[in-house]
């Protein structure tokens, strides 16, 4: 809505209080939406809020969990190039990496992704960087543990540690046969060269130079 300007001051003082008044109506309109609807209680767990579309059965389902809702993070570690960004750009440091390389594998290996999920905020940058899109928000809201220290969700173990290792050297091995297989390139012709003047020719040239003279 554009501002209008009036000459005659009481115009201009009436006119900004109706611009006060719309305005404010117009920002809050779901919010008095919101406020006339009847409210609704889902029996959770008994109705999955995760899954499901609403039908005429199940019309509590309308109230499902956003697609987009940014709930407790996950990495799928088998994605994960390790390059360390998510790490990087967060915001209160709560992703913890150690990446280290294998003389006998291809790239970085994780041997530890923890998040602390009780610090953090959800603010997505995370998620935004990641080049793989191995690291994402899952839906899940209800995430409850003892304690806070609990909440530090470990992603790489041992056994997922050994897997990686595995995965790596099988890749270093494939990229090695590849590059054994691949035809050698040609060593280049070179061109002839050009053929210099003969000593005969050169000694002809200074004979006739200095029959000339
Ligand atoms: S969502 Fe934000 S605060 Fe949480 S881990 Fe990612 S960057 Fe850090
Ligand atoms: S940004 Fe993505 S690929 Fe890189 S370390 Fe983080 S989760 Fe892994």
């Amino acid at each position: 809505m554009a501002h209008k300007r009036f000459d005659n001051p009481v115009a201009q003082y009436f006119y900004n209080i109706y611009e006060a008044v719309t305005t404010t109506l117009i920002g809050l309109k779901l919010t008095i939406k919101t406020f006339f609807t009847k409210p609704v209680t889902v029996r959770y767990p008994k109705v999955d809020i995760l899954k499901g579309e609403p039908s005429p059965e199940n019309p509590l389902l309308s109230h499902r969990v956003y697609d987009r809702f940014r709930g407790v993070l996950y990495n799928d570690v088998f994605k994960c190039t390790a390059c360390g960004l998510c790490a990087q750009i967060c915001p209160i440091d709560c992703i913890y990496i150690e990446a280290k390389k294998i003389p006998e594998g291809k790239g970085l290996i994780l041997f530890r992704f923890d998040i602390d999920e009780a610090r953090c905020m959800h603010c997505g940058l995370c998620v935004e960087v990641c080049p793989v899109n191995s690291l994402v928000f899952t839906r899940e809201f209800d995430y409850i543990k003892p304690s806070t220290d609990e909440m530090i969700e470990r992603f790489v173990d041992e056994e997922t540690n050994k897997k990686l290792i595995q995965i790596a050297i099988e890749k270093a091995k494939k990229a090695a046969a590849k590059k054994a297989a691949a035809p050698k390139p040609q060593a280049a012709v070179k061109p002839p060269e050009k053929k210099s003047e003969t000593s005969t020719e050169k000694a002809s040239e200074n004979k006739e130079e200095e029959e000339k003279k």
